[in-house]
């Protein structure tokens, strides 16, 4: 390629969503900190959240321009009739455009098929601004199907896409305990109160405020509740039957295999399809237990050492640079950037779950991570040398004449 082209190729500025994020978040964290609510934080909980929107944020680094692209396509060739650019014209976009929110997200709820994607968001059992990267790249798909139908209303896509940005970084601000009620305002917008609700597991706050950006919605289709004055630690966060993992795997999966249990269970066609669009209620509760003990059991969880949080830490800084780099540089690297970039990082976030499971089968994912670093290195310098030296290496070490591995996971995990 050459310099010209180089330098032509645009950079993705909405990479730089990445540090607006973590300065919000920071700022959260300093300001819960002086008012002496330093435990809205968990560190595992945390690290967990981010984890999954690293994912996200990386996978549909690949996604959005078919997102897009589809947009245009059913504009150009489904669209009901075209709706002139007009100001009052974006007013009724951003209108329609929340009235398709509540119903994608009421009916994440209210339908399997799109429950198994949500749960993703509702599993965290802190509630802070960590929480809103909890969207999984199945979550984005399955909100673009949704929102295709403002093209098909008539509504260009450019408009539709600019609306989707503003519509999208407003959700941000609603995942906080730190803003208390805000007037007036609680009549108009979706606030953080509104949305503590949505995400409470307490028994009156089920199924309650699917808005994103107006409240009327929810008042309109029956689904309003304001929050109570409520003594500390009297709302609960979560979902109804907590999920007891922050496996990175188990949390993005977990239902869809619940799903599948109960399929293969079930008999007839008609039961089976019920599974898939029926509500999640219709879900034998009994299987998620069940399916803890065979994926979960071996779990013995011990306090982890001061290495272990140093090292979660280092691990995951490394990882939020290089997906804000990743992201900046996108249209810049090649197919094998790419490829090896996003099987580190996923390697990577299923190391840090496995971590804080304090999983030991993760000392053989390291020798793994190094194989995929040590081949990408050997490729980019076309140095195979690089890749039999570090095969050597791991080989050694899962010998039976190395005690690394004891020697790690005591590290890591302290004494047994
Ligand atoms: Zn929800
Ligand atoms: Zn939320």
């Amino acid at each position: 390629m050459s310099e010209h082209s180089w330098s032509s190729t645009p950079l993705n500025y909405a990479a730089f969503a990445i540090p607006a994020f973590f300065i919000f978040v920071g700022l959260e964290y300093f300001i819960a900190t002086k008012q002496g609510r330093k435990y809205l934080f968990k560190f595992d909980s945390s690290i967990a959240n981010f984890s999954i929107g690293v994912a996200e944020r990386l996978l549909n680094l690949f996604l959005t321009a078919s997102f897009y692209g589809v947009f245009y396509y059913v504009y150009e060739n489904f669209a009901i009739w075209a709706l002139p650019n007009t100001w009052w014209m974006w007013g009724i976009l951003i209108l329609s455009t929340d009235l398709v929110w509540y119903w994608y997200h009421r009916l994440g709820h209210e339908v399997n098929l799109f429950w198994g994607a949500h749960i993703v968001h509702h599993q965290s059992e802190e509630f802070n601004y960590s929480v809103s990267a909890r969207i999984t790249t199945l979550q984005a798909i399955v909100r673009n199907v949704f929102w295709a139908l403002l093209p098909l209303a008539g509504f260009h896509p450019s408009m539709v896409i600019a609306t989707l940005i503003i519509h999208g970084a407003y959700s941000f601000f609603t995942h906080t305990q730190i803003v208390g009620k805000l007037g007036w305002l609680e009549h108009i917008f979706i606030t953080p109160s509104h949305h503590r609700v949505h995400h409470a597991s307490n028994e009156k706050y089920l199924d309650k405020n699917y808005g994103d950006l107006f409240v009327f919605w929810d008042k309109i289709f029956g689904t309003f509740q304001t929050e109570k004055e409520e003594e500390h630690g009297a709302t609960v966060y979560g979902l109804t039957h907590p999920i007891k993992s922050h496996s990175f795997i188990w949390q993005h999966f977990h239902y869809y295999l619940e799903m599948l249990y109960a399929i293969r269970k079930t008999h007839g066609l008609r039961a089976k399809f019920k599974i898939i669009f029926g509500n999640p209620e219709v879900l034998d509760q009994n299987i998620r237990p069940k399916l803890e003990r065979i994926y979960l059991a071996s779990r013995q969880q011990v306090r982890g050492t001061l290495a272990y949080k140093q090292y979660v830490t280092a691990q995951f800084i490394f990882i939020i640079l290089l997906t804000f780099v990743f992201s900046l540089f996108f249209s810049h690297l090649t197919v094998i950037d790419k490829f090896f970039g996003v099987l580190f990082t996923i390697v990577t976030l299923i190391n840090c779950g496995a971590l804080l499971e304090q999983r030991t089968w993760m000392y053989y994912l390291e020798h793994f991570r190094l194989l995929v670093i040590f081949t990408y290195i050997s490729l980019l310098f076309e140095q195979p040398e690089w890749l039999v030296l570090s095969g050597l290496f791991s080989l050694f070490l899962l010998s039976p004449f190395s005690s690394t591995k004891q020697w790690y996971l005591t590290l890591l995990y302290g004494k047994r």
